[in-house]
């Protein structure tokens, strides 16, 4: 906890004082055009990953980044999702998944959620990606294809947020656009479904020294 104590007293004195105006101007209201959906895996920082401000993005964190279908149960994600359409009229809702997540390895190994009641519950919202993982990709193995059952695990959820009445709303009139992405942990890549190959695609393509590296460093 020290170490966030001391973060406090740095932000007060030094960054909040630098950006007065932008930490004025936020007290005002928000209007950020991205809700940005997550993992609460304290290795991902939206804010830092994609290097944008306080009031740029509506984020909404839980493990596995998951969208509960509407109305079963999930009644601080339906508000939330909720109010990012309707009171804060947002343009985009990206979707994030990430490698080595864990909830995706409590998806592909049950018997590791003995100890963890609410979170296996918890992940039955997302059967249909276990089920696909099932049937298709018997032939990968640990990292691979932990990173595939995020991939994966983007698109189910996606066809989720599509059972939000806000949603199917803001998509009928075309207000709305729907993004699915994968970040890898060991190169800081993103990765975005690309609806016409059917794939995850590179989002930026690093300079090819710097790639290089980070594959060396990962081994
Ligand atoms: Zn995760």
């Amino acid at each position: 906890m020290q170490k966030l104590i001391e973060g406090l007293h740095r932000f007060q004195s030094e960054v909040f004082t630098a950006q007065r105006d932008l930490f004025t101007r936020l007290s005002q209201g928000q209007s950020p055009e991205v809700m940005f959906i997550t993992c609460s895996d304290s290795r991902i920082s939206p804010t830092l990953i994609t290097q944008t401000q306080p009031g740029d993005m509506f984020v909404m964190r839980n493990a596995g980044n998951i969208v509960p279908p509407y109305g079963t149960g999930a009644n601080g994600e339906d508000a939330t999702i909720e109010f990012a359409l309707v009171g804060l009229r947002v343009r985009h809702i990206v979707i994030c998944g990430h490698s080595h997540c864990g909830a995706m390895k409590g998806l592909l190994h049950p018997e590791m959620l003995e100890t963890l009641p609410a979170m296996k519950t918890w992940l039955k919202h997302a059967e249909p990606t276990r089920k696909i993982m099932d049937a298709n990709y018997q032939h990968l193995h640990d990292n691979a294809l932990v990173t595939a059952t995020a991939e994966e695990n983007v698109l189910t959820q996606l066809e989720n947020l599509r059972t939000h009445p806000a949603v199917l709303e803001r998509l009928e009139r075309r207000e709305l656009t729907l993004h699915g992405w994968v970040y890898k942990l060991e190169t800081g890549q993103m990765f975005n479904y690309d609806h016409a190959v059917g794939q995850f695609t590179p989002l930026v393509r690093p300079e090819p020294q710097l790639l290089h590296e980070v594959e060396r460093a990962v081994g």
